[in-house]
């Protein structure tokens, strides 16, 4: 099962000529999961891997950056007849901003919703949930961690036909945890295995919670707006440096960490080096790049520089 992060958009707060607004892409088997949807977006996924039929978007707070892009992308959805539902979810706030904003994207022809979320209230999909937790900027912020539910472990089917059980029916019993044939199934199936987390922080200050969040992911997305030398400036704006998300993500023990939401004034090398001397598995991502994240047993997430010359996975559902 595929899962990957892939970076739509790198800025924070302004876009630049290399970087557009914060736009996260989850791909997890045949699921497209947005987070944040800023300014450009959809401009962004058309001129790379295309614009999905996403049906899920999770919006981590309600400053204009993260959020500008979604009536646009309504509109288009709604000009290219889609018929899937679409959910919008966020904190406390964002379903009155979606009301006003129907001015803009007028009736939609496809079932929509916006959700509010509380901490806690995790959003299910197809064996995973998607938690959000309060993260520390101005005014009511999320960040999410996507979890796998657990894998069951591997079945040694070998071992349980030299056991006696007979390939077939039986081995399905055998996995929902029947005893056939006098074999227990913790004979033949190993441990339940570890199964994978990703955390996006959103826009925050160094936060507790999303410490806790992040134990152990295997990729943790970390805001990192400034380098160290502004952090007064971060901690009055509400914002992270380089080395700060460093720490979140070495205390949190995670697989790899990567920075985005970069100020306009940072080409990116230092943000990375910066972070690199407290947490060495740090990449600061470009536009359009992709983190992919295997099973553990698979090897460490990857960071895959975009190839223009690749042919876009989603690229089928470009409008015309
Ligand atoms: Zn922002
Ligand atoms: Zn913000």
């Amino acid at each position: 099962m595929e899962l990957s992060v892939f970076f739509a958009g790198t800025a924070g707060s302004a876009p630049s000529a290399r970087r557009g607004l914060p736009a996260l892409l989850v791909r997890r088997g045949a699921d497209r999961i947005l987070f944040d949807c800023g300014e450009g977006t959809q401009r962004q996924l058309v001129r790379s891997v295309g614009l999905a039929d996403l049906h899920k978007v999770f919006v981590t707070h309600l400053h204009a950056d993260h959020w500008l892009g979604l009536p646009g992308m309504l509109k288009s959805f709604e000009l290219r007849d889609r018929e899937r539902p679409l959910a919008v979810y966020g904190p406390p706030g964002i379903a009155a901003l979606m009301k006003a904003m129907r001015i803009i994207y007028g009736r939609l022809s496809f079932p929509f919703e916006v959700i509010e979320l509380a901490p806690g209230n995790a959003v299910a999909g197809d064996e995973y949930a998607i938690h959000p937790f309060t993260v520390a900027h101005r005014g009511p912020a999320y960040g999410y961690a996507l979890v796998e539910a657990p894998r069951p472990g591997r079945f040694d089917a070998e071992l349980a036909e030299r056991l006696g059980v007979a390939p077939g029916p039986d081995f399905g019993r055998l996995q929902r945890g029947e005893v056939v044939a006098g074999v227990r199934p913790e004979q033949v199936i190993g441990p339940t295995r570890e199964s994978r987390k990703i955390v996006i922080s959103g826009d925050t200050s160094p936060c507790e919670t999303l410490a806790v969040a992040a134990d152990r992911a295997d990729l943790l997305v970390h805001e990192a707006t400034f380098a160290q030398d502004e952090r007064d400036r971060a901690r009055q704006t509400g914002h992270s440096t380089a080395r700060q998300a460093a720490e979140i993500a070495a205390a949190a023990d995670v697989r790899m960490l990567a920075l985005t939401h970069v100020s306009a004034r940072y080409a990116g090398g230092e943000l990375r080096d910066e972070a690199r001397a407290v947490f060495a598995a740090t990449e600061v991502p470009r536009d359009f790049d992709t983190i992919e994240v295997p099973f553990v047993e698979r090897g460490a997430p990857e960071l895959l520089r975009w190839d223009p010359q690749r042919v876009p996975p989603d690229s089928q559902h470009a409008p015309a």
